[in-house]
């Protein structure tokens, strides 16, 4: 039995159980995008709302495995209320953690991420063994930086 393991499990299922910023937001003001996964079935479509660089609103709708909707919620609650710059050094972060194979929760050689700075997002980190898994983690993400990108040009 691994502890962290147990706890980073628990997470998870309680961000699938009951998702954080579920929902709509009105179109405009906020911006809508959709993302989805054609290897596993997970939709998601992202409302978000950019007020003087800050992302000051975001809300999740979708549907799809467990991966693909306890990551959108634990990525809604990552980045709402955080300046862009913020926002995309998640991003990156997250990508990172999610390609990074060789490294594992009990492995004694440090992780190039500080898994502790990542607060909750680190429980998705064991799905790293699971490359089939990986594109249902990363599917908030992508739709978050492809709304962004939509807002910015
Ligand atoms: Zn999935």
């Amino acid at each position: 039995m691994n502890n962290l393991e147990d706890l980073y499990r628990e997470i998870v299922l309680d961000h699938y159980k009951s998702p954080r910023n579920r929902g709509e937001l009105p179109v405009p003001p906020a911006h809508q995008v959709e993302g989805f996964n054609p290897l596993c079935g997970d939709e998601i479509t992202e409302y978000i709302v950019l007020t003087n660089g800050t992302l000051s609103d975001i809300k999740v709708n979708g549907h799809g495995c467990s991966i693909s909707q306890a990551s959108s919620s634990l990525m809604s609650a990552a980045v709402k209320g955080k300046d862009l710059a913020e926002v995309h050094r998640q991003i990156d972060e997250f990508r990172q953690m999610m390609t990074n194979r060789e490294s594992h929760l009990d492995d004694d050689e440090p992780s190039p991420i500080d898994l502790r700075s990542m607060g909750e997002l680190a429980a998705l980190q064991g799905v790293v063994k699971f490359p089939a898994r990986i594109k249902c983690a990363l599917l908030a993400w992508t739709t978050l930086e492809v709304g962004l990108s939509e807002l910015s040009s």
